[in-house]
């Protein structure tokens, strides 16, 4: 969500004007935007913002923008009073904050710009900032803007707001716009995508939104994240199978294995629903993948639950789990009313078993590809390597002296570990 929000505030200042850079001693404006789902990437975030305060003792007219979670819809006076070297501050998909602050400084100097045209930038179709341009294959849509589920643990509800979804043909514009511009595959994004359209007043859904996706004839690939078990509907998951674009791949975070700590966490299902809802998935689409999130040690959380949660992810051999040590996010009903009782090395313990345990089935999983052909959509280089996804979102890295950039090949697989894959192009 934040890259999604970082690139359309970067389009919008070139527009102004503004060129990127890497350097920071180099910049006349830094935007830091921040996430606060788990306090170790609050910590980095009020650890760079630290960092910034040379540079402006150095260059006071430097503009520094801290945009995103650590403010908050409600805004966040507190931070210019904590960190006087802040300029202005951003509520998270809000860029608007810094561009006003801007305007009004270049209209001191020479009225470079007006606020029509401002919102022009904003409000209009995204060109992609330079650095971007003719090499960005796969890009994020935002379709649902904040979340009203309010998971006890959860701190996105109150920094994001209320759930609401994109315009429809707002979307759609958005991804032909940006597939004329050379990306090839589009992610849309949500808290809870698949509750994409039941907040408007047509009352639309996500599957619909993927067929009017598949239409747009450049377009390789569509992806969707974050599901949650409640909502992966049958019609969603025959919208997958059905359209060759969309790739068979669903991340729906069950987050624990066991039914207590899953009502105190306030998720809306049990552990056997979560089953269930695999093997539905799993027969609906064939060859699908799937991810989940699992957080350890929510407050309470005993030997046995957790075991819960050890024997959930042996049973259902999912191929990748994001893994989370349980933080206490301030104003969330967790931090109010529940104890943060599981040691910190305790949670270390489940994390690390959890991980070893995936290791092994995401290896396995993957090993059973070797040999086999893959079609891989290669997204750029690293280390002298070009990468790509299959379209179970398999990390793959071949090497070749062609320009692979954007081009969907078939490939073979050659050497397999739990997290990445190296295949050879069959062609
Ligand atoms: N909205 C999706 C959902 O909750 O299913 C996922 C979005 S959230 C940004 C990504 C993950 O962060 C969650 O799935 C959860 O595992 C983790 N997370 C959220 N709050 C957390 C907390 N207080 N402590 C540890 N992990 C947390």
């Amino acid at each position: 969500m934040n890259v999604a929000d970082s690139r359309r505030l970067a389009s919008a200042l070139e527009q102004m004007g503004y060129q990127s850079t890497r350097k920071p001693q180099e910049a006349d404006i830094i935007v830091l935007n921040t996430c606060v789902v788990r306090q170790s990437a609050e910590d980095k975030a009020i650890g760079r913002l630290s960092s910034l305060r040379p540079l402006k003792e150095k260059n006071p007219s430097l503009v520094i923008n801290v945009m995103g979670c650590l403010i908050g819809v409600r805004g966040n006076e507190r931070i210019l009073e904590k960190f006087p070297w802040v300029d202005v501050v951003s509520p998270p998909s809000d860029p608007k904050p810094l561009l006003h602050l801007l305007m009004e400084r270049l209209a001191r100097e020479k009225d470079q710009i007006k606020q029509t045209e401002l919102y022009a930038i904003l409000d209009g179709d995204l060109v992609l900032p330079h650095e971007d341009q003719g090499k960005l294959v796969s890009a994020y849509i935002p379709i649902v803007y904040g979340c009203s589920h309010a998971c006890t643990y959860c701190v996105i509800p109150s920094r994001r707001g209320i759930e609401h979804s994109r315009d429809y043909d707002e979307i759609l514009k958005e991804a032909e716009n940006l597939t004329s511009q050379g990306v090839k595959e589009i992610t849309l994004l949500g808290q809870i995508v698949d509750r994409y359209g039941l907040d408007l007043p047509a009352q639309t859904t996500l599957a619909n939104l993927l067929r009017d996706l598949h239409q747009i004839n450049d377009l390789k690939r569509i992806r969707f994240l974050t599901s949650h078990p409640n909502w992966v509907t049958d019609e969603l998951l025959n919208a997958v199978a059905e359209l060759p674009k969309v790739c068979p791949h669903i991340e729906v975070p069950v987050q624990a294995g066991d039914d207590e700590i899953l009502r105190a966490m306030r998720r809306g299902y049990t552990a056997s629903a979560y089953r269930g809802l695999i093997k539905n998935i799993r027969s609906r689409i064939p060859g699908v993948s799937i991810a989940t999130d699992i957080i350890v040690g929510f407050p309470g959380e005993t030997e046995a639950q957790f075991q819960k949660t050890y024997d959930l992810l042996m049973d259902l051999k999912l191929d990748v789990a994001h893994l989370a040590r349980y933080s206490t996010r301030p104003g969330t009903y967790a931090a109010r009313k529940m104890e943060d009782d599981v040691p910190e090395e305790e949670k270390m313990r489940r994390f690390r078993l959890l991980e070893d345990l995936q290791e092994k089935i995401s290896g396995e999983i993957n090993a059973r590809l070797i040999n086999s052909p893959v079609q891989v959509l290669f997204e750029g280089k690293s280390k002298g390597r070009w990468r790509g996804r299959t379209p179970t979102n398999k990390l793959v890295f071949v090497e070749s002296l062609e320009n692979l950039r954007g081009q969907e090949r078939a490939v073979k697989i050659t050497w397999t570990g739990p997290w990445s894959m190296i295949g050879v192009l069959i062609d």
